[in-house]
């Protein structure tokens, strides 16, 4: 079905034809709303100099959209069963590319390489597994220009939460030392097939060099982060003082604490991702 300047795949006549049956357990809640995802493809501000890397097309009823506008689409879907109707419904567009994989054990280099453009990467996530895969974008040095993401709507929260809220964690300062997120508009479990039992929101991520220039050793970062926030309970110098991912003694810990002007029972949601990154640089400079 053509309507306005998109497409509507007919999400229940496609699932029949191939007697597909959704499997909860890899969060198969497809979108069937025509006007979300036209929102979601324009918030991706697309041209034909744009590469998409989408994660989990389903049966491709964004992916269509997203490959009007974007030069190409690469599309990574981890169920086999979902390729045929795939194929039929992206048939049409001679710049999309089927992956047949899971996202997080895919090359993602390997699938831009050789890409001149900007590379986006636009998704549905699939909720069971959002974090691990936003985290894995963050933490590799892909050139990615930006990120639009459907996620849950605490994990909206949590992307943007700053530092002393409820909400602020590992992902609000991996999110924010890689970029500027925004959340776009919100999305009702009606917009989807089968129901999800959470509402959700889009999010924007614009990928800066701002704090990430500044950031001496990206591995360590995330370490200190994830070790500070492993615990939301525990003083810095408990956390990073017994981390699992490096050998640190608590005095060091706190000789640096003192260095940034911070009391020596402070936790890890107190502290800015400036912070963080001061921080960070110096355990990397103390293990190396
Ligand atoms: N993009 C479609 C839409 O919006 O209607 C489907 C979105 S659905 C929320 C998430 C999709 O991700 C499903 O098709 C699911 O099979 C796929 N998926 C789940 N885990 C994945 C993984 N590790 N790698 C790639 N795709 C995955």
């Amino acid at each position: 079905i053509l309507r306005g300047s998109g497409f509507l795949i007919n999400t229940n006549e496609i699932l029949n034809k191939y007697n597909i049956r959704l499997t909860k357990t890899l969060g198969q809640n497809f979108l069937t709303d025509a006007n979300i995802i036209r929102k979601i493809t324009d918030a991706g501000e697309l041209s034909e100099k744009d590469l998409v890397v989408e994660v989990g097309p389903g049966i491709g009823a964004l992916t269509v959209n997203l490959a009007q506008k974007a030069g190409r689409v690469i599309a990574v879907e981890i169920d086999k069963k979902l390729i045929p109707a795939l194929e039929e419904t992206t048939g049409g567009f001679d710049n999309v590319t089927l992956v047949n994989a899971d996202v997080l054990k895919v090359d993602i280099y390997g699938l831009i390489d050789g890409w001149h453009g900007n590379v986006k990467v636009i998704s549905n996530l699939p909720y069971y597994v959002t974090t691990p895969i936003i985290m894995m974008f963050l933490e590799g040095n892909y050139p990615i220009e930006r990120m639009v993401l459907m996620v849950q709507k605490e994990v909206a929260q949590r992307m943007t939460a700053k530092p002393g809220t409820k909400d602020y964690g590992a992902l609000s300062v991996g999110i924010q030392a890689a970029g500027i997120p925004k959340i776009l508009f919100s999305v009702s479990r009606n917009c989807f097939i089968p129901k999800p039992e959470v509402d959700s929101a889009v999010v924007r991520v614009i990928i800066t060099d701002e704090y990430r220039k500044r950031i001496s050793d990206r591995k360590i970062f995330h370490e200190c982060v994830k070790a500070a926030f492993s615990q939301r309970r525990k003083t810095l110098v408990n956390s990073l003082g017994n981390s699992p991912f490096f050998k640190i003694d608590k005095e060091m810990v706190k000789d640096m604490l003192s260095a940034l002007n911070l009391k020596e029972q402070v936790r890890g949601e107190e502290l800015s991702v400036e912070q963080f990154i001061l921080l960070s640089n110096m355990v990397a400079e103390k293990i190396r």
